[in-house]
């Protein structure tokens, strides 16, 4: 048997980081199988529908790396399959109209629950007589399933096992709307089945719709495809997943400058784990070589920005160079850091040094500003600043740098190490008012490879600056 797996979205807004997981499991399992990965899009929600939605939701998937071997198929072009199969079900007595309206329904539903009976529909178009039906005329008729109320149904999820539900709790519902477009549950089972599927593989909220559409599957006589249903992201309150916590469109995380592998690697863990519980992966292929069904989780899944940015920082670190200078330079232009004539050496150079330190691309402008801004902020650093011996420490260092014909990293290091032994003090003490006043940071990468990065003329610019500032508080 061949796998052929599909993912569904409806494009009724963007794709978030639930979506993009189903996507991505759905996928690794092709591959992994050497099955087909189709790509449906269940657009019957006419009114709510987009173009642009269906456009940014390609964009995606393309940008995470998923290809699809089949479609998109879009719902909307195949109305007639839908049409056939609700007459078919007609025909054969497992389908009928209903005329009951909107309003009819929802005083029902009040009174039902008013007199404690389930709220579902009650079935009343079930059997209407020719004359009922004359009397109706004219009216908008929905036609629903007739749901076979006795017995229980059992289905086996290949993630949650066997599960149950009694046919009695199911109302017949609706799977044609009145203006001849399917209801969603309909039209998704109609193509799982008319596409073959093999594997259906979702979220788990969709668990609830399962036992409907094996009823349709039964009524048509045809073999359920497998199901599997992912658990549940949660956000770290483990409540559901909110903005705060990280509900929102995959395309934030993309301008953030989270890297699609990394992104790919932290999605794989929502649910899934190798047994050697492995959370690093060298590539996608990787992971589609490790991945099975039989290694997803029941239990809920953490989503984790830390856990993200840890792992992103990890990609960025093992990224070439040249690949992180190319993917940060749209931020240090945005951020109008970045003038256009910088030398491309230099700045793989900076990007370097920075790269081992940022977790999303983004920030290279927090971190890495100060490389390219003609004068820093000392704001954040004026209690190093004031320190009782900085002054003549910055003095002393900056005379000692003046000398320097060849500005390369040995020889300001040099400078700095003679100065700490002469004045028989900590390394520390020297580099960290420095550091203070090349970059108006307290933390950063190796000092002296920023100060031959900076240069011999914006060193002494910035050293003469902080040494205006740095009155000692303290009279020397
Ligand atoms: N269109 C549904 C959704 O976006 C897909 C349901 C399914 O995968 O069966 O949630
Ligand atoms: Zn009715």
């Amino acid at each position: 048997m061949k796998v052929r797996v599909r993912f569904a979205p409806s494009p009724t807004g963007f794709l978030h980081i639930g979506g993009a997981r189903t996507a991505l499991f759905n996928w690794f399992f092709a591959r992994n199988k050497g099955g087909v990965f189709i790509l449906r899009i269940e657009d019957t929600d006419i009114f709510r529908r987009t173009d642009q939605a269906v456009e940014k939701i390609l964009e995606d998937l393309r940008w995470l790396g998923i290809s699809w071997d089949e479609g998109p198929y879009f719902q909307t072009e195949r109305l007639s399959l839908y049409s056939h199969y609700a007459e078919l079900l007609l025909k054969k007595d497992k389908a009928y109209f209903c005329y009951c309206s909107p309003e009819e329904l929802e005083d029902r539903r009040k009174e039902a629950l008013r007199e404690g009976r389930p709220p579902g529909y009650d079935g009343r178009c079930r059997k209407l007589t020719t004359e009922e039906v004359k009397k109706f005329k004219g009216r908008k008729r929905v036609i629903r399933f007739k749901v076979p109320h006795i017995g229980t149904l059992k289905f086996t999820d290949l993630v949650r096992g066997e599960i149950k539900f009694e046919r009695e709790i199911i109302e017949d519902f609706v799977i044609m709307k009145s203006d001849g477009i399917p209801a969603f549950i309909f039209a998704n089972a109609i193509d799982d089945r008319d596409m073959e599927i093999t594997h259906i593989i979702r979220g788990n909220e969709h668990l609830s719709n399962t036992p409907r559409q094996l009823l349709l599957y039964e009524a048509l006589e045809w073999k359920s495809p497998l199901f599997v249903h992912l658990p549940m992201i949660l956000g770290t309150n483990r409540k559901k997943l909110s903005k705060r916590t990280g509900a929102v469109p995959l395309s934030w995380y993309r301008q953030q400058g989270y890297l699609p592998e990394a992104l790919v690697n932290y999605l794989a863990l929502l649910g899934w784990a190798p047994d050697s519980n492995q959370e690093i992966f060298s590539s996608t292929e990787e992971i589609i070589k490790k991945f099975s069904l039989e290694q997803i989780s029941s239990s809920p899944a953490i989503f984790d920005v830390k856990k993200l940015d840890w792992i992103n920082g990890n990609y960025i670190k093992k990224s070439s160079c040249e690949e992180i200078t190319t993917l940060v330079k749209p931020y240090l232009k945005a951020a109008n850091l970045l003038r256009g004539d910088e030398d491309e050496e230099w700045l793989r150079r900076v990007i370097e040094l920075e790269k081992g330190r940022i977790k999303r691309l983004s920030q290279i402008v927090e971190y890495g500003d100060f490389f390219f801004l003609s004068e820093i902020s000392y704001d954040s650093v004026e209690s190093i600043l004031h320190q009782e011996k900085t002054k003549s420490l910055l003095c002393a260092y900056h005379a000692a740098l003046e000398g320097i014909e060849n500005f390369s990293e040995e020889e300001v290091e040099e400078k700095a190490r003679k100065i700490i032994k002469d004045r028989k003090i900590k390394g520390g003490e020297l580099i960290h008012p420095v550091r203070a006043a090349l970059t108006g940071r307290a933390v950063g990468p190796g000092l002296f490879e920023i100060i031959a990065l900076l240069g011999k003329e914006r060193t002494l610019r910035r050293l003469e600056s902080a040494i205006r500032i740095a009155t000692p508080l303290t009279g020397e």
